[in-house]
């Protein structure tokens, strides 16, 4: 390839995630690669596809930490695309507190204020902006842009923000932000091309992955969402709790006198799936088990969801759809199922042969249910292509090819 791309970039604490748009010279964007560094720190693996899913690399790369990760990217970038230009690139950012309502080129001052969010979102921030930096070091002259993961929530009904503490402590941007928002306007985006009859109706996506969250969309915009200030809120996580009473984190503090760092680990690291079963914090490993605490933190992960299920058809007055999406929601037949049994009361129900052979969009439920049952893979690094290509100026009437979504 010679002609000039974007990158998108999704850091994490041990994984660096990326795709490569090529810029082709109609106006169409093209999905070139898509790929990850995983065991960042541990055993750093390089696996790259191409826009059809073959394999082009899988190789272990020299990656102590994020930057190492960057710099081992580039190396193969410019073994692959040598000759290339970078036009931009697009960055998932956890959180853009109050401020960021939307993706925002990034300068000095832009990363100042993010930095300061780091403790909002310790498990994520530092890492997203880490990768920044990394890439500010090696292309200076690169424009990068600040996607964010709380940016579609802003709009919401005040109710679904407050948090109902003191006006001066609200003053200091304490509000529930929500999270997975790049997921869900990608879902948002795509549900009248796959699901009109629903689209601009009451719908709930359930964001189900290693961190999972709920979104209730009416008419396609965020009204209410599961995670709230931090992305510990609403459904039990791969290691985060969920919603949990504050007293026992009161009782963390003043009963067993845990330091802050050891609440924040307990909270972040050690809780849901992993903290109950006290053996992964992996929903398909822990389907494979038999052990009485693996389908303990299997039935608590499904009751959760069920009940926040209830509690966003209340705030929508009644629910249209259902979008289930996200690694857990995309590909596990057996959870989808057994969190729609738990939902049966809203006259939900699902077509289990074809709810176990589900292949990119897919309508589960039966003509006799009351709402529509949908698996929607999500795209979130597409959202970010979109708004880099849109805010950076390259792609002003840009269609973006989604294959190998
Ligand atoms: P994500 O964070 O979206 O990549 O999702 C990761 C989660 O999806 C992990 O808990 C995986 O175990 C889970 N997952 C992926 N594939 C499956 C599957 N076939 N069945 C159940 N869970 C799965």
């Amino acid at each position: 390839m010679k002609d000039d791309y974007a990158l998108v970039l999704n850091a994490g604490s041990s994984s660096l995630k990326f795709c490569v748009f090529e810029r082709p010279v109609g106006e169409r964007w093209h999905l070139e690669s898509r790929g990850q560094i995983e065991g960042i720190g541990t055993a750093p693996r390089l696996s790259v596809k191409d826009e059809i899913g073959h394999s082009l690399v899988k190789k272990d790369v020299p990656a102590k930490d994020g930057s190492e990760a960057i710099a081992a990217l580039a190396e193969w970038l410019r073994s692959m695309y040598g000759g290339s230009r970078v036009l931009g690139v697009g960055h998932r950012v956890v959180h853009g507190g109050a401020r960021f309502s939307g993706p925002t080129i990034i300068d000095a001052e832009v990363m100042k204020e993010l930095h300061q969010l780091v403790p909002l979102a310790p498990l994520h921030q530092p890492y997203n902006l880490a990768a920044i930096e990394a890439v500010f070091e090696r292309l200076p002259n690169v424009p990068q842009v600040a996607c964010f993961d709380t940016s579609f929530h802003r709009g919401q009904p005040e109710v679904a923000e407050l948090i109902p503490l003191p006006r001066e402590l609200r003053e200091q941007g304490l509000q529930r932000y929500g999270f997975h928002g790049l997921s869900y306007e990608h879902i948002a985006t795509v549900l009248p091309l796959f699901a009109p009859e629903i689209a601009n109706g009451r719908v709930i996506v359930a964001h189900l992955g290693s961190g999972a969250s709920m979104c209730a969309l009416n008419d396609r915009k965020s009204v209410d969402s599961t995670l709230g200030f931090t992305a510990l809120d609403g459904l039990c996580m791969g290691t985060r709790p969920g919603a949990l009473d504050p007293g026992v984190v009161l009782h963390l503090f003043q009963g067993l006198n845990l330091s802050a760092k050891e609440v924040e680990t307990l909270l972040y690291k050690k809780s849901g799936l992993v903290g109950i079963s006290g053996i992964s914090n992996d929903m398909r490993d822990l389907l494979g088990r038999e052990e009485p605490a693996a389908r303990l933190a299997v039935d608590y992960f499904v009751y959760r969801a069920a009940r926040e299920i209830g509690a966003l058809t209340a705030v929508l007055g009644g629910v249209d759809g259902i979008v289930f999406t996200a690694g857990i929601g995309e590909n596990s037949p057996e959870i989808r199922q057994r969190i729609c049994d738990a939902s049966a009361w809203l006259g939900l129900e699902i077509d289990a042969d074809v709810n176990a052979k589900v292949k990119d969009q897919t309508k589960i439920s039966t003509s006799r249910s009351k709402a529509a049952v949908w698996v929607i893979p999500t795209n979130e690094e597409l959202m970010i292509a979109r708004h880099t290509g849109a805010l950076l100026g390259l792609s002003a009437k840009a269609a973006w090819n989604e294959q190998g979504d």
